[in-house]
């Protein structure tokens, strides 16, 4: 298996990016903000709990999202890899995710980080809420909110991999391809 985590802040083109590595690599997408969003729309208790967490522009409890992702795993037995994009985002989701991995002798192959400035941030997540229908898109102080949990609990999951030797960063200001090109350059020097 090929595992690898598309690493960010929010509005780094994560979920941009992982449509298009998906396609080319064959890999299986594991994105805990469109699973969360499943569980929205379809009104699960979890979804209609996580929804008042999101618009604040908090992460959801680790338990959760970690509860998530191994249960969207065993649905994929037969997957060539995982591609996960919002996740881990703390310290002891990165943990758990090994642990996870390591049942059936896997691992993280890379960790390729997405780097775009605040301000670009701001602007593209502004932009998306025009369209996206997404509620914490909107607001511009749900959207600072968003980029402070990733500087004060996300950017430890980086240091983490770091220790690993398992980081990659990636210029994310540029045209979509220029960005996935860089992207795919660093998974073929790893296949
Ligand atoms: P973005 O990265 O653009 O903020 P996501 O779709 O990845 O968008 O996440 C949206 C929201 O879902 C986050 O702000 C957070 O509340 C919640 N979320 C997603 N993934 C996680 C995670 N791994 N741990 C905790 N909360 C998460």
């Amino acid at each position: 298996m090929f595992n690898l985590i598309l690493f960010g802040p929010p509005g780094s083109g994560k979920g941009t990016q992982s449509e298009k590595l998906i396609e080319k690599y064959g890999l299986k997408h594991l994105s805990t903000g469109d699973l969360l969003r499943s569980e929205i729309a379809n009104q699960t208790a979890l979804g209609l709990e996580a929804k008042k967490i999101m618009d604040k522009g908090h992460l959801v409890p680790d338990e959760v999202v970690i509860g998530m992702i191994s249960s969207a795993m065993e649905q994929h037995p037969n997957a060539k890899g995982f591609l996960f994009d919002g996740f881990p985002r703390t310290a002891s989701q990165a943990e758990a995710l090994d642990k996870l991995l390591a049942l059936n002798n896997e691992e993280i192959a890379v960790m390729l980080a997405l780097e775009v400035g605040e301000e670009e941030l701001v602007k593209r997540l502004m932009k998306r809420g025009e369209t996206s229908g997404r509620s914490d898109d909107t607001n511009e102080s749900v959207i600072r909110a968003r980029i402070v949990e990733y500087l004060q609990k996300t950017t430890a999951v980086a240091d983490y991999y770091h220790t690993f030797d398992k980081v990659k960063l990636i210029k994310g200001e540029g045209t979509i391809d220029e960005i996935f090109s860089a992207l795919c350059k660093e998974i073929d020097e790893k296949l």
